[in-house]
């Protein structure tokens, strides 16, 4: 999508730390970290939330997973574990809308309450 901020850093228009690419999952750092590790892992594909997959989207978010699995090891939380976050929707506050999984760790976080 041409004005989205994801799609963008997709095709490189906008940099980012990249720390995975395939030929359909990119990984990068958050531009404004809020743990010691923040990665953004995102479908190439553009797929507004996770209320907008498909069973069509079926492999390519199982592999947005996988690929999660991985930075967050490569970044050293498999140890001591790590959170994966989705906000979908403007109630959960997501300001990007280009599906996402948030990785966070690098220290013990604090309780979700959910
Ligand atoms: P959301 O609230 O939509 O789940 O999270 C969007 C995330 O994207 C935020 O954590 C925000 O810091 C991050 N972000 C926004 N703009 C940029 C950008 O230009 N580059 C990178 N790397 N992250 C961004």
């Amino acid at each position: 999508m041409s004005d989205c901020l994801f799609c963008k850093i997709v095709e490189g228009t906008i940099p980012a730390r990249k720390v995975y690419e395939d030929d359909r999952v990119v990984a990068f750092h958050d531009i404004q970290p809020q743990a010691p590790v923040h990665l953004l892992v995102i479908p190439k594909k553009h797929i507004a939330s996770i209320n907008d997959g498909t069973p069509e989207d079926v492999e390519l978010l199982g592999r947005t997973l996988l690929a999660a699995q991985q930075v967050a090891r490569e970044a050293g939380l498999a140890e001591n574990g790590y959170r994966l976050v989705n906000n979908c929707g403007k109630d959960s506050g997501q300001i990007v809308f280009h599906l996402h999984w948030h990785v966070l760790g690098g220290e013990k976080l604090g309780a979700l309450n959910v």
